[in-house]
């Protein structure tokens, strides 16, 4: 059914592809920001955060700034910089689609700040075309942008439970649960959406194999590709035919390009005769005051409005950086220092990772989520920031079914958010800590930070003893007398100043 593409990967020698990678790796900006802390040094900061958002590229940075020196408005030839900006538009179109290995018959749509943008769309096209069709079945390891939009647009979602690895710790989707839930909708299943990789566990899906299941009922797949794809390869069509995705969605922003845009890639045929979701200019062939058509090239008519270029050209940028190093590289690097940070993690007293701990059972990307023992997350995160200058998220990453059922707490009775004391549990306060790993990260940074939580875990109360709980309803804690207001850092305002006695002085 699917033509295929050439490999994006690269067929150069894998030595010049690993000094690739180390050349990349350094190619970031805010990697040498400092910043004080609660002992009055200053220390470089140490970035553990990239699943909420990675740092930006500053090679792909360099070559979207080169398309910048031309800046136009698309949808014009007549002028050398609009026909440049419009052909380059093209261009970074195409190289979304290589990346994940969309032939011809898939289009890649530019679609608001990431996946959520995408899944939203998607929920109401896909509604839209097939409207016999009223169920979606999701997994308990989806972040809340891969069930509310189907919860609001699509109609009844079924949550699929996960597997459980010998040790009981959640692994993938359960593929058996999966294919009862496939067998029972048949008629009525729209699509199924699944995540790629889960940005609570780092856990990753066989997203062919569920697409096969889906299309032997005639239903569709969906992939959130948030997580995934700046850490391992995707392939769009599977070894076979009926393995192909039908949709992936993906975030720029965590694949080192914040403030670029989402991306739809969907094969073309599922928007045949749909009424393109938002209208306005840059779409239609004829309007007038009665009646307006619509073009039906594609991506053309789900994207109106003036594009987001330089994010689109710093996201093909990156994308292409990427390729060149290899995708298959860059997981393999990933998985080995995830693999070490999972040892050294896993050897702290009282840490409780979640998620299944063996790789060769639940493959997972760069993302460890866990627990100390006896003291609450919020706590945690903020001591690892104000003493060891590390930056990581807690709470419940926007997957709070998930992460409550990690915890064991069997659903949002007895939770009060204001009741948190200061010897608050998961439990009461639900959540975990999250470190997350980007291509900048090496095993110094991992070392930084199981050796901070192996000094925490050690001395608690001497930590402990400097905080208290701010009861904001997110389990947040503040030092008692170390506090750097975020307006000292940086303001607006003052770089504007800056400017301004520059400009003065020269
Ligand atoms: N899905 C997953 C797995 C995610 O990790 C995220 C972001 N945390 C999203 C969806 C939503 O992505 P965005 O905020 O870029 O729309």
């Amino acid at each position: 059914m699917f033509s295929t593409v050439p490999a994006a990967t690269t067929h150069r020698p894998r030595a010049e592809r690993l000094q690739l990678l180390e050349a990349l790796r350094t190619s970031f900006d805010g990697l040498d920001t400092t910043y004080e802390r609660a002992d009055g040094t200053r220390q470089r900061r140490i970035y553990l955060d990239s699943a909420a958002s990675n740092l930006r590229c500053t090679a792909a940075r360099a070559m979207a700034d080169r398309a910048m020196q031309h800046y136009a408005n698309t949808h014009s030839q007549l002028h050398m910089g609009a026909s440049l900006m419009t052909a380059l538009y093209d261009e970074a179109h195409a190289i979304v689609r290589r990346f994940v290995g969309a032939p011809e018959a898939y289009t890649a749509i530019f679609c608001g700040t990431g996946v959520t943008g995408g899944l939203n769309r998607m929920a109401r096209v896909l509604t839209a075309q097939r409207p016999s069709r009223d169920v979606v079945i999701t997994t308990m390891m989806e972040h809340h942008a891969n069930d509310l939009p189907h919860r609001k647009h699509a109609g009844r979602v079924v949550h699929v439970p996960l597997a459980h690895d010998p040790d009981g710790e959640a692994g993938r989707v359960d593929m058996d649960a999966l294919r009862r839930a496939i067998r029972t909708h048949a008629d009525r299943l729209n699509y199924v959406a699944v995540t790629a990789a889960s940005n609570v566990t780092g856990i990753t899906n066989p997203v062919h194999e569920i697409a096969r299941l889906a299309h032997d009922v005639g239903a569709l797949c969906v992939v959130d590709a948030a997580q995934s794809a700046a850490h391992s390869p995707i392939r769009i069509t599977g070894d076979r035919d009926d393995e192909a995705l039908d949709v992936v969605c993906l975030s720029g922003h965590k694949i080192y390009a914040p403030g670029s845009p989402g991306v739809i890639v969907a094969r073309k045929d599922l928007f045949a005769g749909h009424e393109p979701e938002e209208v306005g200019g840059g779409i239609v062939e004829f309007v007038d005051t009665e009646r307006y058509t619509v073009t039906d090239a594609l991506p053309d008519r789900e994207e109106t409005g003036t594009p987001n270029l330089p994010g689109a050209f710093l996201l093909a940028s990156m994308l292409l950086l990427m390729e060149r190093v290899g995708m298959d590289l860059i997981a393999e690097d990933e998985r080995a220092l995830t693999q070490y940070a999972m040892e050294r993690f896993t050897a702290i007293d009282g840490l409780h990772l979640y998620g299944s701990h063996r790789l060769e059972v639940a493959e997972r990307i760069g993302v460890l989520t866990f627990n100390l023992e006896g003291l609450p997350h919020g706590l945690v995160t903020a001591i690892l920031n104000d003493y060891f200058g590390i930056a990581v998220r807690n709470e419940c990453f926007c997957a709070q079914p998930f992460v409550r059922q990690l915890l064991g707490i069997a659903d949002a009775t007895g939770v009060a958010p204001d009741s948190c004391l200061d010897t608050c549990t998961p439990q009461a306060q639900p959540g975990m800590v999250r470190v997350s790993l980007g291509l900048y990260n090496t095993r110094a940074d991992v070392d930084a930070a199981a050796d901070a939580l192996a000094d925490i875990a050690a001395r608690p109360d001497a930590y402990r003893s400097k905080y208290r709980a701010l009861r904001n309803g997110h389990g947040d804690w503040a030092h008692t007398d170390f506090n750097v207001p975020p307006h000292e850092l940086l303001t607006l305002e003052g770089a504007a100043d800056d400017w301004v006695r520059d400009a003065l002085s020269s």
